[in-house]
This record gives C-alpha cells, sequence and structure tokens, in this order.
C-alpha cells in the first residue's frame, strides 16, 4: 500500500489579504513529484476561497479566483498590539479545517509556507494538525521555512524542515520513513513538465500556472534567488498542453502566470505558447499578478497579449528614479517603460488595464523620489500599484536596512510586515507613506477619468 501524504497550505494571518487567483504551486509540485514516484496525496488549501466561502451560511461565492478571503478574527500577538487594526486568519474557518481533518488519515503530512510575517497562521495551522494526529510525522518547507529556517524550527518545530527546492528532497526523507528504496541518482531535483494534481480540488474556477522556475535578475530587494537558485523554462509545448487539459477537464478559463520572469527568452517561449492559444481560439482570460518586464513587450507581443486574452497588465517598474532602477537590476528605464505603453496601448489597451508596481520605503530612499515615480507612471497614462517595502532575509535591502539600524538582525518577523512600516524613519515617517498612497489613489482617479 503507498503511503498516504496530505499536504497542507496553512492559514494567513494578517491585518488584510486578497486572492489573486492564488493557488500553492510549490506545494502542488510537491505533491505531483511524489505522485509520480508512487505516494497516495491529498490537499487540505485553507485559502481555498471556492471551497470554503460557498457554504450556504457565509453567502455565495461570487468572483472568479479574484477577491476577498473569509476573516476568522484572532487576538493579535503582543508585538503587534499597537497596531490599530483587527488581525486574523484568512480562508476556511477553524471548525471547517477541523471538520475536513475528519475524512483524512495520513501516514505523513507536509506543510508549506509563505510570506514570513504570517507564521502565526502556520503555527495555528500546524497546532490543529498535531491535535488531529499527534504521531503523524508533519514536515514544513515553503518559503518562510526557507528564509527563516531558525525561526522556524524553533517556532513551529516541525518533525522536519524543508528549505530550498523540495521535490528531491521531501522524497528522500518519506522515503526513509517509510523503508522505500530506489537510485536516487537518476532522479531530478525537480520536474516542472506534465500536469499539476488539480484533480485534488473538488471545484476549479481559477488556475495558477507558472511556464518556469526563478529568475535571471538578482533585485535588491526580491528573495526569488534564494527560493530558486536557477532559472528553469518549462518547453513551451508542456505549457500549452497543460492549459488546454485544464481547460477541456475542468472548464477553467481564468489563469494568473506566477512566473517571474514570463517575458525571458520571449520568442522560444511565450510567443509560441500565446500563438498556439490564440488559434485553438479558447476564450481564456490571462492574468499577471507578478509584474512583467516592460523592456521585453514589443509591438508583436503587445498584439499577443491582447489577443490571447491577457486582462489588467502589471508592469514592474519599482522606481522611475536612476538609482533605485539600478538596484532593481536595471531591468526596466523610463523610455522602456514608456515604450512598452506605446505598444500595449496601440494594441488595444486602454490606460485603466495598465499598472505599474512601484516600491516605497527601501532603505535610504526619499519620499519625494517616490513621488516622482508616481508622477511619472500619471505622465505616462498608467495606474500606479504602491507597495510598502518589506525587508526579506537574505536580500541586499536586508542587509542594508540593518547596517543603517532601520532593524535589527534578530526582528521578529512580524515586524516585517509591510502595514507595520518597517523601515519607517525621521526622514520617511509612516505619515508619508498613507500621503503617498493618497497621491497615488487621486493620480489613479484623474487617469481613469481623463482616459476610461
Ligand atoms: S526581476 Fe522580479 S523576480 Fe527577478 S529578481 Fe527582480 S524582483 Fe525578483
Amino acid at each position: 500500500m503507498s503511503p498516504k501524504i496530505l499536504l497542507v497550505n496553512p492559514w494567513i494571518a494578517d491585518f488584510a489579504a486578497y486572492d489573486l487567483w492564488a493557488k500553492p504551486i510549490g506545494l502542488l509540485y510537491i505533491g505531483k513529484f511524489l505522485r509520480e514516484y508512487g505516494y497516495k496525496i491529498s490537499l487540505v488549501d485553507l485559502q481555498d476561497r471556492k471551497e470554503w466561502d460557498s457554504e450556504p451560511e457565509t453567502g455565495k461565492y461570487i468572483h472568479s479566483g479574484r477577491g476577498k478571503y473569509k476573516k476568522t478574527r484572532i487576538e493579535k500577538p503582543d508585538i503587534l498590539k499597537p497596531i490599530p487594526r483587527h488581525y486574523g486568519l484568512y480562508g476556511a474557518t477553524p471548525e471547517q479545517f477541523k471538520n475536513e481533518l475528519q475524512s483524512h488519515s495520513p501516514d505523513a503530512i507536509l506543510v508549506t509556507s509563505q510570506m514570513t510575517y504570517w507564521y502565526p497562521g502556520v503555527q495555528k495551522t500546524v497546532a490543529i494538525l498535531r491535535k488531529k494526529f499527534p504521531e503523524t510525522p508533519l514536515v514544513l518547507g515553503g518559503i518562510y521555512a526557507t528564509l527563516c529556517s531558525e525561526h522556524a524550527s524553533k517556532v513551529i518545530n516541525p518533525d522536519h524542515l524543508v528549505t530550498g527546492t523540495g521535490e528531491k528532497q521531501v522524497l528522500k526523507l518519506l522515503d526513509a520513513m517509510f523503508d522505500i528504496n530506489r537510485d536516487y541518482a537518476t532522479i531530478p531535483d525537480f520536474n516542472d513538465e506534465g500536469l499539476l494534481p488539480w484533480d485534488l480540488y473538488e471545484d476549479l474556477d481559477a488556475v495558477g500556472l507558472m511556464t518556469s522556475r526563478g529568475c535571471p535578475y538578482t533585485c535588491s530587494f526580491c528573495a526569488t534567488n534564494q527560493l530558486h537558485p536557477h532559472f528553469h523554462m518549462r518547453q513551451p509545448e508542456d505549457v500549452i498542453r497543460e492549459i488546454i487539459y485544464v481547460y477541456d477537464k475542468y472548464n477553467v478559463k481564468n489563469f494568473a502566470f506566477y512566473d517571474d520572469a514570463l517575458f525571458t527568452n520571449k520568442e522560444q517561449h511565450i510567443k509560441p505558447i500565446l500563438k498556439t492559444l490564440i488559434n485553438r481560439g479558447l476564450g481564456i482570460n490571462f492574468h499577471t499578478p507578478n509584474g512583467l518586464f516592460a523592456r521585453e513587450i514589443d509591438s508583436e507581443l503587445a498584439k499577443l497579449m491582447k489577443r490571447a486574452g491577457f486582462k489588467t497588465v502589471r508592469l514592474s517598474l519599482e522606481s522611475s528614479v536612476k538609482k533605485w532602477q539600478k538596484e532593481a537590476s536595471s531591468k526596466v528605464s523610463r523610455q522602456d517603460f514608456q515604450n512598452a505603453i506605446y505598444k500595449l496601448k496601440k494594441a488595444g489597451y486602454q490606460s485603466r488595464e495598465i499598472e505599474a508596481y512601484l516600491i516605497m520605503g527601501l532603505p535610504g530612499q526619499k519620499p519625494e523620489e517616490v513621488q516622482e515615480s508616481l508622477d511619472f507612471v500619471y505622465k505616462s497614462e498608467a495606474i500606479s500599484r504602491l507597495a510598502a517595502f518589506t525587508p526579506i532575509p537574505g536580500t541586499k535591502d536586508w542587509q542594508r536596512a540593518i547596517d543603517n539600524n532601520y532593524i535589527k538582525e534578530d526582528i521578529d518577523p512580524l515586524l516585517t510586515n509591510n502595514t507595520v512600516y518597517p523601515c519607517a524613519s525621521s526622514d520617511f515617517p509612516a505619515e508619508k507613506y498613507q500621503e503617498l498612497r493618497h497621491y497615488s489613489n487621486q493620480l489613479n482617479n484623474k487617469v481613469r477619468e481623463k482616459n476610461g
């Protein structure tokens, strides 16, 4: 009998959370890999709004893959007490989770983790799992486990902790638990080709896709290179097969690309993918919650995006100021950005459909520099999406934040939550963040009024 492995996507714990077609893709890749090597897998995704929100007592599930999570208010951790907002768990209620566990009897449990400052959600999830299955080995992996491994070992106290690319590591770990022998020399570290185990969801309305893993750039604020040290792209045919299969089998029409570098090697990768899908005439919507590389958007790609069904387009800009662009790997210049907007508009996009990601509060950044970037996006007739900087362990900006006394090296990850404005200072006080948000909203409203 194959050992039964329960995959668990834990709660988010935060002041607010919004679902942008999120699916636990890393965990699903591990599930797929384990299945290929004979394990029986099941899934509890506590963040699956489709499952937990559609119960009669909580009202109808409305939106296709995007919307607010259901929130269960919980006591704020002491360290966050000064923040005048309610804190909570997002996704299933604790009762729903406990009920769901009645139908599982796993031989081992794999729990993933995401943002480092969401760890109380992992803690609460693991506490319930431990109570229900006290003898079952529990393995923790994912982003928080990788970036804060010491903290996670201490605070979550899993039986095993896996960092980085998890597939082969977890396979070896489980094989050792269940006395399974095999020749690991022939087994790759991971395998992104093939279908993710979407059959684990009872009802699917949107699917997350990764056509590549990792990123060729090394921006000062980003942890992608710690999580995926090598950039790897799937074969276009494999991606096309997955999209068509999911569309045919589950009638899914909303797909979100979760790549970090979707347009890299565009002639051999995204262009052939989109051309084939356009020829099939499927009527799919594509979403890009991660920023796109503006420099790569040429006239042909812009037209393909429009025809293939890319909805709101989100471009990575981070800043229009040269110094900060350099820190972000110089992957986009002001000219690149404006060229991309010009081409997207020629392809039929409206200003309100083109958004630019900007960061505020980088260590050493001045409020005027953020304002300049907002003005630049406004003048370029696009919508700004302003994110407050979060220092991520192991990045260049994490070190800079420590060296310049914005944060302490042993900071509780809870205090890196961008709601807390971890790098606020006398030069860039918390009120300035609010003012800049307000300013961004004003400019965005003007763009929408002017350009429809
Ligand atoms: S381009 Fe994006 S994913 Fe790549 S390192 Fe920079 S921020 Fe990270």
